[in-house]
């Protein structure tokens, strides 16, 4: 039975339908919030970072500190599935890869041993055998194989999220801009004041704008955050013809990464039967309002390396599909999490800065972000990491100059 809450009061209002604001609001509606989503698109819309086919999951990261809430994650993306019946995650082995000496990949190989997570490290030789010869290496590479890799379909994710969201009794309302947030003085809590429709109250708000962050956090608070969005482009290539079957997900072909410059990422062939998605982890720097919608970053290195990687049996003259999408890049590729503060206090929470690789993550975020607004604290993540307060330390921080194109290496998918 869906619950009704009444007129336009709630527990909690979340800006912002991603897949941030979608997690958000079922971990909130969940746990018997009222809870309102708002959403300046239609839902689901293409202008933002959670659309599209494919998502890469893996837990090698350079920093130990996500291989906890990739796990997290691992589980409660088995629990959302298990309540609404179908799936969007789909499991197959990681494989990273890069020179002997990248500092970041034997970052993620320390990461490995500490956590005990199983994996091997191999040789080109040991590749070229594990994967039955589709994957090549130079001889000075070394690969890293484990076994909690795989695929998630970001446009099924949100809607689920928002489906249970929905069954749960949140209100889910589209093509509402929030314009600004207001203090409320007499009785506690906050105004959302937007273009059309409310003003809705809400004892507490989460902000989950992807790459309108910025602008948003900006008008709200006047608080100035260095995320910047940028326009990065997703590419599909053929796979060529009587091998198809070879790099389909099911098999041994894994989800991979590539870390040589430039930063390459990838997963098994799924969403377009024959097709096999390879991209470059980078992208233009961008007003998300005014997109330049291209051209997109450019291929000479990557196409290189598909041709030195499998084999020749990707045709690597030129994608045949191409997808825009936007990243709302932090400067230390960490995502931000934590209380806006000021006026608002821990009234309003931010989740944003997710840097191009926070979709894996979505369903554990969701739930940090319920915390601290249900309970001014998370539960088993420790947040040091995300705070706004390492802007202010160090505002310029590791922060990379955003030339017209973008590339980065430590984080990706
Ligand atoms: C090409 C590409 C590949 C990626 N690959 C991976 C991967 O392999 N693995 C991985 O883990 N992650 C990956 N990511 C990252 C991941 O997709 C993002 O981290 C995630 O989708 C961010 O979600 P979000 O909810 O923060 O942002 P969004 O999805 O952009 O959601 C923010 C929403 O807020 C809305 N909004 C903004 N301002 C307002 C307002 N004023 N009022 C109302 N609504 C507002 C926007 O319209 C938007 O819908 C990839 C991203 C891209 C673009």
């Amino acid at each position: 039975m869906e619950k009704e809450y009444s007129g336009d009061k709630f527990d909690v209002i979340v800006v912002g339908a991603g897949v941030m604001g979608s997690s958000a609001a079922y971990q909130l509606s969940k746990r018997g919030q009222a809870t309102l989503l708002l959403e300046q698109f239609d839902f689901l819309h293409h202008r933002g970072s959670s659309h599209g086919e494919s998502r890469t999951i893996r837990a090698t990261y350079p920093e130990d500190y996500y291989y906890n809430m990739v796990m997290k994650s691992a589980k409660l993306w088995e629990e959302a599935q298990s309540e609404i019946g179908y799936r969007v995650y789909f499991n197959a082995q990681h494989f990273d890869m890069g020179p002997a000496q990248d500092l970041s990949l034997r970052a993620v190989i320390a990461s490995c041993e500490n956590h005990s997570i199983p994996h091997q490290v191999l040789d080109r030789r040991q590749v070229a055998d594990k994967f039955s010869g589709l994957i090549d290496i130079p001889e000075n590479w070394l690969g890293l194989s484990t076994e909690l890799g795989g695929v998630i379909n970001p446009t099924k994710a949100v809607s689920m999220f928002q489906s249970l969201a929905r069954k749960n009794g949140a209100v889910l309302r589209d093509n509402v801009e929030v314009e600004k947030i207001v203090k409320d003085e007499e009785r506690g809590g906050i105004w959302v004041v937007t273009a059309n429709g409310g003003p809705f109250w809400g004892r507490k708000c989460v902000l989950t704008a992807g790459a309108w962050t910025t602008k948003l956090v900006k008008t709200v608070t006047g608080l100035e955050l260095p995320i910047q969005p940028l326009e990065t482009t997703v590419c599909y290539w053929r796979i060529k013809e009587g091998h198809e079957g070879r790099f389909a997900i099911g098999g041994d072909f894994p989800t991979f990464a590539s870390y040589s410059e430039p930063y390459i990422y990838g997963t098994p062939s799924l969403e377009y039967p024959g097709l096999i998605k390879i991209a470059v982890h980078g992208g233009y720097a961008c007003d998300p309002d005014k997109r330049p919608w291209g051209p997109g970053v450019s291929l000479d290195s990557l196409k290189e390396w598909i041709e030195g990687r499998f084999m020749g049996l990707v045709d690597s003259n030129g994608p045949v599909a191409t997808q825009l999408c936007m990243y709302s890049m932090s400067p230390d590729e960490d995502f931000v999490i934590d209380f806006v503060g000021g006026e608002f206090g821990e009234d309003v929470v931010i989740g944003g800065g997710f840097s191009g690789h926070g979709f894996k993550m979505a369903p554990v975020v969701g739930r940090i972000l319920a915390d601290l607004v249900m309970f001014g604290k998370g539960e088993g993540v420790e947040l040091k990491h995300f705070r706004l307060g390492r802007f202010k330390e160090n505002p310029k921080g590791n922060v990379k100059v955003f030339e017209v194109q973008v590339r980065f290496s430590p984080h990706s998918q």
